[in-house]
């Protein structure tokens, strides 16, 4: 397959597009394209006719909004989880709110607007009111506010719910924007592949579409306009690519891939209860990553031997709010005790960068988010927000073998206030008489450049690290993980990136702690293969990436490793690095290679 940005590349028929991978995987069947995003009306819309008559539509718009509200809350409980049906309780307050409908009302009557441009005005306003405000409850509705809007909306202009929740034959969605609300509505065992014109590899539907294991590419721009349902779509969801109306040697590619992929994974189901561990003996912890409650059978399934990192910020994310003590309790001690034995490594929040919500980042309007008030720095500026999380991993850690893990460190004041709070919380719920693990392990991601420099200084305050490599090679080539524009510079191998790893598993080791890499790079088998050589000690990736990672490790004697890392460290470009692993696993596992 070939790409060339976003456009169509001049073949007949066929059209490549290149976007950001989301979720890996290749998927091909018919589009069915989900447009209606009604977030611009057109001009000819702004003012009522008849003031009452308007206002008459818009009350039924509104009970019409109630009632498919509480439908789809008993919907998603019953066919996914009480968790996902949260976000529905959230969107039924705001619509109980008098202050909202109200002044929707107030608008028609005051301003002749019709009552889809009274609706959105109002929806603005309290929003942006809403994200200024210090409480964090409140803050947090902004985002309920907007999707409650597009629904009376659609409601008002007839257009029906743009979510099918089942579908008579399997297909690839296509759409310009979901919400988090329509995307736990799809039939998820009928669909093939997820591509979007917005989001990133981070944005909320692609964190879904990775834990149900679907195929997505995002961030595609203005695709979905070029697409009719119905029109053929193939996607590889690892390199960010679709093809429109593919070709018949990109099928043939495809088929081949799609084949390799379903021998392999067959053969791998094998080593499901089989330690990862080199001919020569050395033992690799593979973890996995995930980032809700759904995804224990998914990790048992795949042979990991335990969490390595939950991403907890998706129980902000699908709630649209925050998560209160007891709910994230009821998460983490249900979490504990599904993987017990095995580790559950609970990163705390991880929110601002581009994964907003109403409020955690939304108030700081920052030009550089990533660089901003995100993670740590949002939780050590919110020690409430924080003092709930640890208080709620705390509670699990007597259920289960829990640890915490602290996201985006870039000095050791950090790691000392997070602590420091951390034994607060100890102590309080010692004199609650709450049971919880006086020792919990506790680590520290390095994703920052300056983290990886002063290893050694952190090592001497937490008991593990976890390379986040997304972030580390953000930060160290200065690269927007999620902006495709500069994606060909986004170089895992990138010599800098491999030195502050190298700097990062030495530091660990001199001080006796355990390194791991949670970051993409660990589910890559090529690269895994690089950093066992390079010394470390755990992987942790998605479910799914588990088997493969598995099997090189099996097949790779760790002398050999050692020494393609020796080599791959003194190389001089990313290329070349590439190039030395790719070889590497030519020779140990040949059959994966179509997959990396
Ligand atoms: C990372 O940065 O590598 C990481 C694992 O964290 P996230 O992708 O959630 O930022
Ligand atoms: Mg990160």
């Amino acid at each position: 397959m070939s790409s060339d940005g976003h456009t169509a590349d001049g073949r007949a028929g066929a059209a490549v597009w290149r976007g950001v991978g989301a979720a890996a995987g290749v998927a091909f069947g018919p589009a069915l394209v989900i447009r209606g995003s009604v977030d611009e009306l057109p001009a000819e819309l702004a003012a009522a006719g008849d003031v009452e008559a308007e206002i008459a539509r818009l009350l039924q718009a509104v009970a019409r909004t109630r009632e498919q509200l509480m439908a789809l809350r008993e919907e998603v409980r019953a066919r996914v989880s009480g968790n996902e049906a949260a976000i529905f309780d959230s969107h039924l307050q705001v619509l109980a709110d008098a202050q909202f409908t109200g002044r929707i009302r107030d608008t028609v009557r005051t301003q002749g607007s019709s009552a889809e441009f009274a609706v959105r005005s109002v929806a603005d306003q309290l929003s942006r009111k809403l994200a200024s405000l210090t409480d964090e409850y409140l803050r947090e509705r902004a985002v309920d506010v907007h999707d409650v809007a597009r629904r009376i909306i659609r409601n008002l202009l007839g257009i029906p719910d743009m979510v099918p929740r089942e579908l008579d034959r399997p297909c690839v969605i296509v759409a310009d924007a979901l919400t988090p609300s329509e995307t736990v509505l799809l039939p998820r065992d009928r669909v093939l592949g997820f591509v979007m014109d917005r989001g990133s590899a981070t944005s909320h539907t692609a964190l879904l579409a990775r834990a149900l294991e679907i195929p997505a590419v995002v961030g595609l721009h203005n695709f979905s306009s070029e697409v009719r349902t119905g029109d053929a779509v193939l996607l590889d969801g690892a390199r960010g690519i679709v093809v429109l109306r593919p070709s018949k040697p990109d099928l043939d590619a495809f088929h081949r891939v799609a084949a390799v992929r379903r021998r392999v994974e067959t053969d791998l189901q094998q080593l499901r209860h089989l330690p990862a561990v080199t001919p020569d003996g050395r033992v690799i912890e593979l973890h996995a990553n995930i980032e809700n409650n759904t995804e224990f059978a998914a990790v048992l399934e795949h042979g990991a031997a335990g969490i390595g990192l939950y991403r907890t910020e998706y129980l902000w994310l699908t709630r649209g709010r925050a998560a209160s003590e007891a709910e994230q309790i009821e998460v983490y001690v249900s979490a504990a005790r599904a993987m017990a034995p095995r580790p559950v490594i609970i990163r705390v929040l991880d929110l601002g960068g581009d994964k907003f919500m109403g409020a955690a980042g939304g108030e700081y309007r920052e030009a550089n988010p990533f660089l901003g008030v995100r993670s740590i720095r949002y939780l050590l500026r919110h020690p409430e927000v924080f003092r709930a999380q640890l208080r709620a991993i705390l509670h699990a850690s007597a259920v289960g073998d829990v640890r915490v893990m602290y996201p985006m460190i870039s000095d050791v004041s950090e790691l000392k206030q997070a602590n420091e709070l951390l034994r607060t919380c100890q102590r309080e719920l010692a004199a609650e008489g709450v049971a919880c693990n006086a020792r919990i392990p506790v680590g520290a991601m390095i994703e920052i450049p300056s983290a990886a420099l002063t290893a050694d200084v952190l090592a001497e305050q937490v008991d593990f690290f976890c390379i986040g490599t997304n972030d580390l090679i953000q930060y160290t080539l200065a690269v927007d993980r999620v902006n495709d524009n500069v994606i060909h510079l986004y170089q895992p191998t990138h010599p800098s990136v491999l030195r502050l790893i190298q700097l990062t598993i030495d530091a660990a080791h001199r001080r006796g702690i355990w390194v791991g890499v949670c970051g993409e790079m660990a589910a890559d088998p090529m690269l895994a293969m690089l950093l066992l050589g390079m010394g470390i000690d755990e992987l942790s990736m998605s479910p799914s990436a588990v088997p493969a990672v598995k099997d090189v490790i099996r097949k790779t004697p760790l002398a050999e490793a050692r020494a393609m890392a020796k080599t791959a460290l003194a190389a001089g470009t990313a290329g070349e690095v590439q190039q030395l692993c790719r070889d590497f696993i030519r020779q140990r596992a040949p059959e994966l290679l179509d997959l990396v």
